[in-house]
């Protein structure tokens, strides 16, 4: 039987079986033991060292002592303490980003996902390089500078190079004020060398969910096809930092097996990374399943409710406070709004979950993913936003920057956000306001702006943010960033 082994390569011994139940067999025993209880909150609450604030995060037992833990005060505690944390490490700023749907061939036979091989009813699209740069402008003219580059798995029809030519048209698209400045792949495990092709190529992270951590059940979700190789598809991440990849997203898809266990898999992943690679994951993503073409949600019988997926959200910002988090349009604008406070830092808006979605007056359903719950507009999520307090962000500077992995990881530890991410997002903010915004949008973002600036500690950085602000709003200067 293989052993647990956090720092090893094989996925069996960093994701091991018998510690994820001896995980949860640990965390049922403890979730009434308050006094346990306490001492992992307090073990998790941020610290101020000087300027610094360290939040030492917790190990995946701990989380899972909470995550069982169902005692109402608290849980109360766990939803105080993550928002505690959120603000401490990121502020109020949330990262804006869209997905782009290149090709919905797949030959993988994932039950969950209507693109799977066998089916005949949903219609087959892959963007020409002509196709693509029209659908760029189409974002490009709402205002979004930060892509999510999603494809099926086809070794035929969407072969690496052609995720590199695409990467390569996005990128080379200036039209009026518009550019993408970072591009993330969620696309299939590949090699090592395909990874350093990518990062050649100049992404920013390497996204790719795991979907189950559970062996047994991933063997069954994906019958046939490259995917159902779990080895395989759970050792990628290393393969990509082996490739120069050192910004990762993960992610399962929950409904598809226990949120238990899964929750306990996502934490081991991370604590895998950061022992082998000695970074942990750049982001994690909450996707749920979410009805689709020939897909019915509800024959999943793991589904969470709304509480529980809080519950979630809450936990892994407690758990692993550097790591990003991404809530996508699956889920509802009151579910959003909940998880902005309690733990999500990045958020798409407007999304289309169709190949070639963007360039049609209504939405496509034809070669759609999943059905998008929140359905508004750029400008309709912006402003949303900035009504809660919160500050969109449009930056892209950190790996641009070369503030990737670990250099990312020093920034937040060394309490630099509120001189170096702040006054970015408050400037591509600004270049949003300017370029796309309705009028009301532009003059609460105005605000925000105006009372934001104040915030900024370093007066050198705040009297250079207040002139580019002043250089974006009266001239086309452009793309300014610390
Ligand atoms: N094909 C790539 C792969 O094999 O990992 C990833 C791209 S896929 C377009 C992005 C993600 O969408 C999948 O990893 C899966 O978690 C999610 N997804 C698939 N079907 C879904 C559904 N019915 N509802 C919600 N999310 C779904």
């Amino acid at each position: 039987m293989a052993k647990y082994d956090p720092k090893s390569l094989k996925a069996e011994e960093f994701i091991n079986d018998e510690e994820i139940r001896a995980t949860l067999e640990y965390a049922e025993q403890n979730k009434n033991n308050v006094e346990l209880i306490d001492s992992i909150l307090e073990k998790a609450r941020p610290v101020k060292i000087g300027n610094e604030t360290r939040c030492a995060g917790l190990s995946h037992r701990e989380a899972s002592v909470l995550l069982a833990c169902e005692i109402p005060e608290k849980v109360e505690e766990m939803y105080k303490l993550a928002e505690e944390i959120k603000l401490a490490l990121y502020g109020n700023r949330i990262v804006m980003f869209a997905p782009l749907y290149l090709s919905n061939y797949c030959v993988n036979g994932c039950v969950y996902c209507p693109y799977h091989a066998k089916n005949k009813n949903i219609c087959r699209k892959k963007l020409s390089q002509e196709e693509i740069e029209k659908e760029v402008i189409a974002l490009q003219d709402m205002g979004h500078k930060r892509l999510a580059l999603e494809a099926g798995e086809d070794p035929v029809h969407n072969p690496i190079e052609y995720i590199l030519d695409s990467i390569k048209t996005i990128y080379s698209i200036k039209h009026k004020n518009g550019a993408i400045r970072r591009v993330n792949v969620n696309i299939a495990a590949t090699t090592v060398e395909n990874y350093r092709k990518l990062k050649e190529a100049g992404i920013g992270t390497y996204i790719l969910f795991q979907e189950t951590y559970h062996k047994k059940s991933y063997l069954e979700l994906h019958p046939t096809g490259p995917k159902h190789d779990y080895d395989y598809h759970t050792e990628a991440m290393d393969r990509a930092m082996q490739g120069g990849i050192d910004d990762v997203g993960l992610g399962v898809l929950f409904g598809l097996e226990l949120y238990k266990y899964e929750f306990a898999g996502l934490l081991m992943h991370a604590e895998h990374l950061e022992a082998a690679f000695g970074v942990g994951p750049h982001t994690i993503s909450v996707p749920r399943i979410k009805r689709a073409d020939d897909i019915d949600p509800s024959v999943f019988d793991n589904g969470i409710d709304d509480e529980t997926f809080a519950k979630i959200i809450a936990c892994i910002r407690i758990a692993v406070p550097y790591t990003g988090m991404i809530i996508s349009t699956r889920e509802s604008q009151a579910v959003r709004e909940r998880a902005l406070n309690i733990g999500i830092s990045q958020i798409s808006g407007a999304s289309r979950t169709s190949v070639g979605g963007y360039t049609e007056e209504d939405r496509p359903h034809d070669t759609e993913q999943f059905d998008v719950s929140d359905q508004r507009t750029l400008d309709e999520v912006v402003n949303w936003m900035i009504g809660l307090g919160f500050i969109p962000s449009f930056c892209t500077a950190c790996y641009r920057e070369g503030r990737t992995g670990d250099r990312f990881m020093s920034l937040c530890k060394s309490g630099q956000i509120l001189n170096c991410c702040h006054p970015n997002a408050l400037m591509t903010l600004t270049e949003f306001l300017s370029d796309y915004a309705s009028e009301d949008t532009k003059k609460k973002g105005l605000e925000l702006i105006k009372r934001e600036l104040e915030r900024i500690p370093n007066e050198k950085v705040r009297k250079i943010a207040e002139k580019n602000i002043e250089a974006i709003t009266t001239s086309n200067s452009r793309d300014f960033r610390f």
